[in-house]
């Protein structure tokens, strides 16, 4: 579970988020919806400590990102709790799919080769690529890539997911398959947290919808109280913008 209360960042003097408040359960989807600019990709940074917040308080699976002595050995416990997925895949183009996704999990998690392996091929099976672990980056799809990028992170066991807009960088023929992965692991229980433009994924997909404006959580709730009954006129103009 996540629970942030009043966060706020800066980057010096510009005030970016500004006291976002909210909480996200165990098993929970969470799609953060909001203009360019508003501070989406900062708070979801903020989550796994990509950015230090400046004030209010911030708690990640137990762990108290806003405890004035957080430590290293904090931050590898919530690196490995919380995994990301981002919008330009950030794949190392000099390995292989199979060393991509084992990486981590012999670095990090001090497995062997032939352990982070087998893992490996259980995930890209899951997201449909086993075929595809001796191939490069290069030679896939943006949709493949990205589904690696979420085998990638799965191999690191992760308890919350962290998207931020997986699909953007995609061919508009591309995107069903990432999000059909996405519902996937949804379906199976995973806590995850999605900045996304895909209404129709949100509407079907996520427990919670955040609308975030100008650094402020402007609306949120049930996907059907946000995204079919908007009370702001700044909800109802971004959703009639995108359509
Ligand atoms: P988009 O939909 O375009 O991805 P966003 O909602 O994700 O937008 P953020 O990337 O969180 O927005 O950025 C919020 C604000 O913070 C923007 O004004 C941006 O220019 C600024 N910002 C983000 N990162 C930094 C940084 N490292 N240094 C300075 N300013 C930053
Ligand atoms: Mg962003």
């Amino acid at each position: 579970a996540i629970a942030f209360e009043n966060i706020e960042k800066n980057f010096s003097s510009l005030k970016v988020l500004k006291g976002i408040s909210g909480k996200i359960y165990r098993t929970e989807v969470v799609a953060i919806i909001g203009p360019s600019g508003c501070g989406k990709s900062t708070l979801l940074r903020c989550l796994n400590r990509l950015e230090t917040i400046d004030g209010g308080h911030l708690v990640v699976n137990g762990i108290d990102l806003s405890h004035p002595h957080f430590n290293h050995r904090q931050l590898r416990q919530l690196r490995t709790q919380v995994g990301m997925v981002f919008q330009q895949f950030n794949l190392f183009p000099h390995l292989t799919v199979l060393e991509n996704l084992i990486l981590a999990p012999c670095k990090v998690l001090g497995k062997t080769r032939k352990e982070s392996a087998q893992l490996a091929g259980l995930y890209l099976e899951k997201v449909g690529l086993f075929d595809k672990a001796s191939a490069y980056p290069e030679q896939l799809s943006g949709g493949q890539k990205q589904r690696v990028a979420i085998a990638r992170s799965l191999c690191m066991n992760p308890q919350i997911m962290l998207f931020d807009e997986p699909t953007s960088a995609l061919d508009p023929e591309l995107v069903g398959e990432v999000l059909q992965v996405m519902q996937q692991l949804a379906a199976e229980g995973m806590t995850m947290v999605v900045v996304t433009h895909e209404m129709q994924f949100a509407r079907e997909v996520a427990n919670q919808v955040i609308f975030m404006d100008k650094g402020v959580v402007a609306e949120q709730g049930s996907a059907h109280e946000v995204l079919t009954n908007p009370q702001s006129d700044r909800l109802r103009l971004f959703l009639s913008r995108l359509n």
